[in-house]
């Protein structure tokens, strides 16, 4: 219903078509149905004079003559205008658009030219005779249909071209109004309303169709324009080539700095992606993100290609596809995988890369394979460098290193830095014997290292580990190496120890140790005996050190050298030293008051956090008075985790303990340790005494040591004094105190008390020293 009523409000003039034009191609829509419509102005032309002509012949012998002659004479006198308004469009322009006006004007013309055809009938119909009726009637029915489907662009033209025609119809039907023109009436409702129905129908399609070409159209410009737009900015681009493989379009962005290519292959260096790519063009395949880059000249960046064969007819006609400058993308991939794969300071692999180029290494089937070595190199005591002129010049020194070793490895190996100053080597090319690289590569570590004003010196130590047919787990490679390094640094600075087989026994050897020890602290094989401290030019014991023994129930007494090291890699010295200075605290309870006890404390004590209170409470429990308690650390306590450790001696110091430092002048720069540190004690090192009386320089050295110690208002103790002769210079040099087998060996705690006497006794007996000659120990001397 809605549809019959816009159709017939459509033949009054002011409904729309039933599709909806969107207002913006409302003046587009206008300007396609006024062509389609001036199209048929010939066809129009011609019909309307052929058949004005032809009614004219026909009823030119009727006495209506002179009304058909006129109105013949009228509809040519409106083909003329219609002609000659056809002509003059003709010179115009194709106009885009048009007004609603250019409608209403077409609609006026063809009602004019409605109403003088309707005039026809209903002037001419009911005087004519019968046949001539027939001729009329088909003539307006012929000039409805023609009108219904030439003017179906603009239908408000067409309904009032054909609504005034049948008016006239009409009129000339029911001016005589016969069963059979009664009849013909209701025919002609029949028509128009099927002739209305089908060009209000075919004209919604009409615009339809308009407004989808229109769509259609934007579209591809819009297309059309993004791509030339993306082609001029954007880093990819469009190209196609020739069945030969000769670029057609795009060649000129694949070398932006020179010549273009002339085929897409040219533009590419010759390599293995190249070949790939090559390959796939020869068998018509597509491809996709294939990575290329293109050849020097053209500016050496990555490019990304997708591509596919065309075909027209079933035969291959070339390639088209997308180019995608990658470079940029491409490199910082490769700065990151870089990041990934090295040391950030020395820019040598890291150890990842190492890792997986010992795999490699180790997958090798070939004589590369035994030519494979391992090497570990350490730095000697390089935090020394870092701790006196500062981690900058730690970090060149770390930097020259590693420009030096790689100077010397060069294409033989690869070179990587394990972290902190460890570096290692792994050589995989044939040729060259990896001891002697070594000892270049030590040789080379070994020349100064000059910078503004300082001179740092530096040396490494290496272990040295052969690939062997048989190896195929690299854990097993590098612990080997680690043990053969290890071994390295127990021999001093300097040295490269390759690994052999009873290296690995003995590292399970002391794994089995490392177990007896934990169950040695729970199942009473440790204890404790005591070395006498006298004055040294007096001979009176003034104190005692506390020295641990293990009984191992297997393999007897074992060293503290041996398991001291052992518990301070595996943690053990923690509970074992706590043990040590329970023990130590509750003997000093029993030995006399005037005899102070000093206790050893490792490194990692101080580290753990209870150390004070262990102290603390053990002095508590055996009522001993501090100040009678020596606590003694080595250098290597200053030259680790400092401020915490210092914060840790001062907290002691708070105490009321003393604290002593051991074994010095072994240290790389012993005396800049005492200006961080108060001392109350200095221990000079056993080493120095050895040499005391036999060489100048010694008798120097401990002399400024002890000169320096007395300014600084420190105490001085001689370790290991052996000799009658030792003792004496030191007593003339002013040391303190002396202790060595010179006195006494270290001895059990009752031997001890025999000594000194108990708490609470007499003060100690001056101690006689022996005459130079073999060493005898005091307490057996006693004992004889
Ligand atoms: P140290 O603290 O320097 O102890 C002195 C070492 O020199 C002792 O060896 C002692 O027996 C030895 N000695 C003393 N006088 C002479 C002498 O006239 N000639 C010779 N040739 N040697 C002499 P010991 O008892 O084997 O201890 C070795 C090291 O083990 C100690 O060196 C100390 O660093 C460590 N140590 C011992 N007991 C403990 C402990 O309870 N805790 C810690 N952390 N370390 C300990
Ligand atoms: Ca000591
Ligand atoms: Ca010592």
């Amino acid at each position: 219903m809605p549809r019959i009523r816009t159709a017939l409000l459509g033949l009054f003039g002011e409904a729309e078509a039933p599709l909806v034009i969107p207002p913006d191609s409302a003046g587009w829509v206008r300007a396609r149905q006024v062509a389609t419509y001036q199209r048929y102005s010939l066809v129009i032309v011609t019909a309307n004079l052929m058949n004005a002509g032809l009614m004219a012949a026909v009823m030119y012998s009727s006495p209506l003559r002179w009304i058909v002659v006129t109105w013949a004479l009228a509809i040519t006198g409106l083909m003329l205008v219609f002609l000659y308004q056809w002509a003059k469009r003709l010179k115009q322009p194709a106009r885009e658009t048009r007004s609603a006006g250019s409608i209403n004007r077409a609609v006026r013309d063809t009602a004019v030219l409605g109403a003088v055809w309707g005039a026809l009938p209903a002037l001419c119909f009911a005087s004519s005779p019968p046949e001539i009726q027939t001729i009329i009637a088909t003539v307006v029915v012929g000039m409805m249909c023609g009108a219904a489907f030439i003017m179906l662009s603009i239908p408000r033209a067409g309904f009032s071209f054909i609504g005034l025609l049948a008016l006239g119809g009409f009129i000339g039907l029911l001016s005589d109004p016969t069963p059979l023109h009664l009849f013909l009436c209701a025919l002609f409702v029949v028509y128009i309303a099927t002739m209305i129905f089908s060009v209000h129908r075919t004209f919604g399609e009409f615009v339809g169709r308009l407004l989808g070409e229109r769509l259609a159209r934007e579209q591809t410009d819009l297309i059309g324009m993004l791509l030339r737009d993306f082609e001029q900015a954007a880093s990819d681009w469009l190209w196609t080539t020739d069945a030969s493989g000769r670029l057609e379009s795009g060649a000129a962005r694949f070398c932006p700095s020179g010549q273009p290519p002339a085929t897409l292959l040219d533009g590419f260096e010759a390599n293995a992606d190249t070949y790939e790519l090559a390959a796939m063009m020869r068998e018509q395949d597509s491809f996709s993100h294939l990575v290329v880059r293109s050849t020097s000249h053209c500016g050496h960046s990555w490019l990304s290609l997708t591509g596919k064969p065309i075909y027209r007819n079933g035969e291959f006609c070339g390639y088209q596809g997308v180019a995608a400058d990658i470079t940029a993308e491409r490199e910082s991939a490769d700065r990151i995988a870089h990041l990934a794969a090295h040391d950030s300071l020395t820019g040598l692999a890291n150890r990842e890369t190492f890792r997986a180029t010992l795999q490699e290494m180790l997958n090798y089937t070939d004589s590369r394979r035994e030519a494979g070595c391992l090497l570990l190199i350490d730095l000697d005591r390089f935090k020394i460098i870092n701790d006196t002129l500062g981690h900058a010049a730690g970090d060149s020194v770390l930097i020259e290193v590693a420009k030096r070793v790689r100077g010397i490895i060069r294409t033989a190996g690869v070179v990587c830095r394990m972290g902190g100053d460890e570096f290692a080597v792994a050589i995989n090319q044939p040729g060259g014997d990896p001891v002697l690289l070594a000892r270049q590569i030590i040789d080379a570590i070994e020349r100064p290292y000059p910078f503004d004003g300082a001179v740092a010196k530096c040396s490494a130590s290496i272990g040295l580990r052969r690939v062997a047919r048989e190896d195929d787990d690299l854990e097993i490679l590098v612990r080997q190496a680690d043990l053969a390094l290890y071994r390295a640094k127990a021999q001093g600075r300097g040295h490269v120890v390759e690994f052999d087989w009873t290296m690995d026994l003995e590292a399970q050897e002391l794994m089995l140790l490392e177990h007896d020890l934990r169950s040695a602290i729970a199942g009473e094989q440790l204890h404790l005996v005591y070395q006498p401290l006298a004055g040294a030019s007096t001979g009176i014991i003034a104190g005692c050190e506390a020295l641990l023994r293990w009984e191992h129930p297997r393999l007897g007494n074992i060293a503290p050298d041996r398991f001291i090291d052992l518990a301070e890699r595996s943690g053990l010295i923690v509970p074992v030293g706590e043990w040590v200075i329970r023990s130590a605290i509750a003997a000093a309870a029993q030995i006399h008051p005037g005899i102070r006890v000093a206790i050893n404390v490792s490194p990692m004590q101080l580290r753990s956090n209870n150390l004070c209170s262990v102290f603390v409470n053990a002095l508590a429990a055996n009522g001993v008075a501090a100040e009678r308690i020596e606590v003694e650390i080595t250098e290597s306590v200053l030259l680790a985790d400092t401020e915490a450790n210092l914060a840790v001696l001062q907290q002691l110091r708070a105490l009321g303990l003393r604290i002593s430092m051991d074994d010095f002048g072994t240290g790389y720069s012993s005396f800049s340790y005492l200006r961080k540190f108060d001392f109350d004690k200095l221990k000079i090192d056993k080493s120095f005494i050895d040499c005391l009386g036999k060489e100048d320089s010694s008798d120097a050295i401990v002399g400024a040591i002890i000169a320096l110690a007395r300014v600084l208002g420190m105490r001085t103790v001689a370790e290991g004094v052996e000799t009658g002769s030792q003792l004496a210079a030191l007593s003339a040099l002013g040391c303190d105190e002396a202790q060595g087998y010179l006195f006494s060996r270290p001895v059990r705690l009752d031997a001890l008390i025999d000594m000194v006497g108990a708490a609470p006794a007499l003060p100690a007996e001056p101690l006689v020293p022996l005459a130079d000659g073999p060493v005898v120990d005091i307490a057996q001397q006693r004992a004889s």
